[in-house]
């Protein structure tokens, strides 16, 4: 059987920009096929087991040619495998989209489109500009800078004579003769000019002025492709509707130092907020399997009065494991609940449990401060939790009641990038780094090395509690911010205070 060919437009770059149809096809293919522009947070969607293949595409350096994309993705589709060829923009803005298709066709390979934002359209917006406005243009123009061969000419003297707004699309290589056109054909050496790099991403730089003096300004600052030429008076509006540059933590990059599985939540609040987001991950969680001690405890969870847990991992772990032990929640029906922190009771809500008892302050000591007036002397506790967790819990509590305490993760080293992280560092492109608990801390010197620790002076640390700034401060490096909530929203807080 034949497969089939996806062409999706992934749109201008923020991967929210997305269309559903988009995702859907992502999440169903075998091979996906992209180049630079689309955002490569996409192929995080991908079901096990897809395969990537990078086609790359930067204006002269082209990684694969047109007809060897071509054939890479019949050839994928004659072997029966559902095909994603990814676009950045829309797949038939000057995205040769036509062409694989025609292509495709002839080939008797069945074939869809699903259409995108085109950055011409999408890529304007995100830098305050909007594309057509009743004072300012009626119609829109959208041109390549970049001709097919170099006999081709553009008409300027007809785009001269017209009053819309032009874009112009892969024309950085050859921006001073467009404007030299313009006004030679015409337009006056005032019409306004922007210039729109990586648009919709989180390192959108956008650079105005004139048809007389753009050029010069794109020299001085150093903007390279990809980005977008907007010729018109709607460029004037860029001021008062530029939202997306206006967002708190636009133009910042922050490190997510958060284990990878686990940190998702926090990288889309970043990015929600305009940040850049730097995965660096410190840790890994390693479920303790086979755990004989975790069995027994749940077979006789009746035998206790308290079960507590105090992370979202041992929550996970606990129940997963109760399951496959042929349980449901009301074996814990007899049991009172406590959970440190807003995670981990909205962990256990998930299971259909509100715990009985969370601390105000989410760590050890504030709990040991709310059992200390409920548990009795021959009270059973169990506490699920990770290996590298602290004492102070289990010491306190044994001293008030029974206490068992079941080891069920281990928090590995994780895979953050040394080099990558110091040459960043080095060059001054790392603003903030969040530390979500003391081991996030520790892991991500002992990554870069204690002798590299003094380099993070220079970056603001956002800790998430004061047990996580205790061990920042026991390197000799100060806490930029706090958070007030020990929880990520607090986290979020303290970036922006
Ligand atoms: N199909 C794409 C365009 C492909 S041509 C679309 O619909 O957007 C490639 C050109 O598109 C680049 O040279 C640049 O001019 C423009 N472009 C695409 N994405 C862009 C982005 N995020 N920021 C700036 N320019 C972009």
């Amino acid at each position: 059987m034949k497969g089939k060919v996806y062409l999706i437009g992934a749109g201008p770059g923020d991967f929210g920009l997305l269309t559903i149809n988009g995702l859907k096809y992502i999440k169903n293919a075998d091979i996906i096929v992209y180049d630079r522009l689309a955002n490569d947070r996409f192929l995080k969607e991908a079901k096990e087991g897809c395969r990537f293949i990078y086609v790359g595409k930067e204006s002269s350096n082209h990684t694969k040619t047109q007809d060897e994309i071509n054939d890479i993705i019949l050839e994928e589709a004659l072997k029966g495998k559902t095909v994603v060829r990814l676009k950045g923009g829309d797949p038939y803005v000057f995205g040769r989209g036509g062409e694989e298709g025609e292509y495709l066709i002839k080939n008797g390979v069945d074939f869809e489109v699903v259409p995108g934002i085109t950055s011409a359209i999408g890529g304007l917006c995100y830098a305050g500009i909007p594309i057509t406005h009743r004072d300012y243009a009626s119609s829109f123009h959208v041109i390549t800078g970049h001709l097919k061969t170099e006999e081709e000419d553009i008409n300027f003297k007809a785009l001269s004579s017209l009053k819309g707004t032009l874009v112009f699309l892969m024309g950085m290589a050859n921006l001073e003769n467009i404007c030299k056109e313009l006004i030679k054909n015409g337009k006056s050496k005032d019409t306004p000019v922007a210039i729109i790099n990586w648009a919709t991403r989180p390192e959108q730089k956008v650079v105005s002025g004139t048809l007389d003096n753009i050029h010069d300004i794109v020299m001085k600052e150093g903007i390279k492709p990809p980005s977008l030429i907007v010729v018109g008076e709607v460029v004037k509006l860029r001021e008062k509707l530029n939202f997306f540059e206006k967002k708190p933590l636009f133009g910042k990059n922050i490190v997510v130092t958060r284990a990878r599985a686990k940190n998702s939540e926090l990288k889309d609040m970043l990015v929600e907020l305009g940040a850049k987001v730097i995965e660096f991950p410190t840790i890994e969680i390693e479920e303790i399997t086979p755990n004989e001690k975790l069995d027994y405890s749940i077979k006789e969870l009746d035998t206790y009065n308290y079960l507590v847990f105090t992370s979202k991992n041992a929550v996970e772990i606990f129940f997963k494991r109760l399951f496959s032990l042929g349980f449901d929640v009301r074996k814990l029906g007899s049991l009172k609940i406590a959970a440190i922190g807003s995670a981990t009771s909205k962990s256990l809500r998930s299971y259909g449990i509100k715990a009985d008892i969370v601390p105000k302050d989410f760590v050890a000591e504030s709990l040991i401060e709310e059992l200390k007036s409920r548990v009795k002397k021959e009270d059973r506790v169990l506490i699920p939790r990770a290996k590298e967790a602290r004492d102070v819990l289990v010491k306190s509590l044994e001293k008030l009641c029974r206490v068992n305490e079941v080891k069920v993760y281990n928090t590995v080293i994780g895979d953050g990038k040394k080099e990558e992280f110091l040459k960043l560092l080095s060059k001054g492109e790392i603003d903030y780094i969040t530390f979500t608990s003391s081991s996030t801390v520790r892991n991500l010197i002992k990554i870069i090395g204690l002798d590299k620790c003094k380099e993070l002076k220079s970056v603001k640390l956002i800790s998430i509690g004061p047990i996580t700034s205790k061990t920042i401060e026991s390197f000799g490096l100060s806490v930029s911010s706090e958070a007030k909530e020990y929880t990520l929203a607090g986290v979020l807080e303290a970036i922006q205070f």
